[in-house]
């Protein structure tokens, strides 16, 4: 049904007369076969398509002022379910959806699970409005920081990650400094920044996002170990050999 409004549903005004046209076409056409069908007295055609093309008009015009109305609403919804309101990134289902499937396409990548260091303090000292703006600031400056083909995405809470396709792991330790270089929260007063922790951990051909997760958290977890504001690589030989 969704796919059929998409298809129907006018995109722009231009869009909105053609499609009409097409559907009081349509309408006049059947009328025609109706008509033809019957035995009557030879019909004035011309006054008959005038005729059923003006009672035809408002409810074609409602049609399409529905479906507009209604690709308008599906639009929405479907934005509301993958968007995290608050950095406008994807939110956790958009992402692993985005994520598996692009490694599903390329089959090589690096997957980067990124956490804001204390980031419990900055709301105690600063006040969770202070804690909001800088979810919104480590946002921005993973959006910079990562390639335009980047997919990104807020897990939840301070949690991010992102998954660069075609990237390897060398790529992800030559992004970690600028990565987990302070983030300035210039939205509060008095100087606040952020810093991040990342793990990263790259697929080597038949590794599953699941998998690559797995990797990226303990990873993560040595980042924070290590004394955080760092990036730490999970190698999967490493891995095998342990
Ligand atoms: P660590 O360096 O070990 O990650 O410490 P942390 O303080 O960042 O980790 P912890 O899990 O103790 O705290 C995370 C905090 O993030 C607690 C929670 O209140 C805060 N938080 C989660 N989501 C939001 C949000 O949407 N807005 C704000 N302001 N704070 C949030
Ligand atoms: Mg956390
Ligand atoms: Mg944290």
């Amino acid at each position: 049904m969704s796919r059929l409004v998409n298809l129907v549903a006018p995109r722009s005004w231009r869009d909105a007369l053609a499609k009409s046209l097409v559907f009081l076409l349509l309408v006049n056409a059947t009328d025609f076969l109706v008509k033809a069908s019957v035995p009557q007295p030879r019909p004035d055609w011309p006054r008959e398509v005038v005729t059923t093309t003006l009672v035809a008009v408002p409810f074609v015009a409602l049609v399409m002022t529905i479906l507009h109305r209604q690709r308008t609403l599906q639009r929405t919804l479907s934005m509301l379910a993958t968007t995290d309101m608050l950095t406008g990134l994807p939110n956790r289902r958009a992402f692993m959806d985005r994520a598996r499937r692009a490694l599903e396409r390329e089959g090589t990548g690096v997957l980067l699970l990124l956490d804001a260091d204390h980031f419990k303090r900055i709301n105690d000292q600063w006040g969770h409005g202070a804690g909001d703006a800088a979810l919104v600031a480590i946002g921005t400056h993973l959006r910079t920081v990562l390639r335009p083909d980047g997919i990104l995405g807020r897990l939840g809470g301070e949690e991010f990650a992102a998954f660069l396709p075609f990237a390897s792991v060398r790529d992800a330790h030559h992004l970690g400094h600028r990565l987990c270089a302070p983030i300035p929260v210039v939205e509060v007063p008095g100087g606040l920044s952020v810093t991040l922790s990342a793990g990263a951990a790259g697929a080597d051909g038949g590794a599953t996002l699941d998998r690559l997760i797995a990797l990226a958290d303990r990873a993560l977890y040595s980042a924070k170990a290590e004394g955080r504001a760092r990036l730490h690589v999970e190698e999967e030989e490493r891995d095998r050999a342990a």
